[in-house]
């Protein structure tokens, strides 16, 4: 147990430690800083040439997702998210040990050149990722926190972030299992993390860019807006258009779904009219309406 504990309160300091360098020492491997460097140049495209031209450069609820952003990013992080993690991992391996196996590795990938390592985990987490995402769609508990990224009315690079932390929870926790199969050998998953915040920015960003032939193979602005799409058809009525960074699970899976330019549709869900505004109501939502449907 003082182990756990231990796990916990280094956590908490080390992530506290952590934030603070980013903050203070920029540099080429600083994920705040890289952050809002894309999220200003995101920005300046969608000034320069919006695809919906909306006379202003701070859209509805731009101000309410720049929270998220820094909220989802950072400090959920700083305020427990890692350091309860840790202690998950932790617990989770000494199950395994305990049931006689010293991990899950079924592929190791260590030692594999680097780029084919960064690589590896790019698909294999962006497959992982999108077949969660299908999850919050089918399954009515998790569609409650999803919920808050539908809510979204207007498109732009930070609507990227608009989700609920409950979606972090989900995602670090259903993605582990897979992940720690190929060994986490990772050396440097930096650049791919940096690479997915600018594909997700540019997803929801207010740009009209598909990237020709390669919209096949990579989420574009016009794909994803019509997975935001307020009325779908009844074939995708769970959602269409699932992928992350990669557009090829929807083609592959047939859940792709882009009838015409999506420039001008509403966005949303059924029923959109009734959700909350701010955040503390936003993050309550899904917790009461559960707890209501239990009843
Ligand atoms: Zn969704
Ligand atoms: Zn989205």
């Amino acid at each position: 147990m003082d182990k756990y504990i231990e796990i916990l309160t280094s956590s908490f300091t080390g992530y506290g430690h952590y934030l603070f360098q980013e903050i203070t020492q920029p540099s080429w491997h600083n994920y705040f800083y890289w952050l809002i460097g894309l999220s200003l140049m995101v920005w300046v495209i969608e000034i320069i040439i919006p695809w919906v031209d909306r006379g202003t450069a701070f859209r509805k609820d731009f101000w309410l997702d720049g929270f998220y952003m820094i909220f989802n990013f950072f400090i959920f992080s700083l305020v427990g998210y890692n350091a309860i993690s840790d202690v998950a991992v932790e617990m989770f391996n000494d199950v395994l040990a305990w049931g006689g196996m010293e991990n899950l590795v079924a592929v190791e990938i260590g030692s594999w050149p680097v780029v084919l390592q960064w690589l590896t985990m790019f698909v294999v987490v962006d497959f992982v990722q999108w077949f969660i995402h299908i999850l919050l769609h089918r399954i009515p508990f998790l569609w409650e926190f999803h919920k808050l990224h539908h809510s979204v009315k207007e498109m732009g690079f930070a609507a990227h972030f608009r989700f609920h932390w409950m979606e972090i929870v989900v995602y670090k926790t259903l993605q582990y299992i897979p992940l720690a199969m190929i060994g986490f050998g990772i050396q440097d998953f930096f650049i791919i993390h940096v690479f997915t915040i600018l594909v997700g920015h540019l997803n929801h960003s207010n740009i009209g860019w598909d990237y020709g032939p390669f919209k096949y193979l990579l989420n574009n602005p016009k794909m994803h807006i019509w997975h935001h799409a307020k009325i779908l058809p009844y074939e995708h009525r769970y959602g269409a258009n699932f992928g992350q960074s990669l557009s090829i699970w929807d083609y592959i899976f047939k859940t792709a779904y882009i009838p015409k330019d999506g420039k001008n549709i509403e966005l949303g869900f059924p029923g959109d009219e009734e959700y909350p505004q701010g955040v503390k109501k936003q993050w309550l939502a899904p917790f009461i309406k559960s707890s209501k449907s239990s009843n």
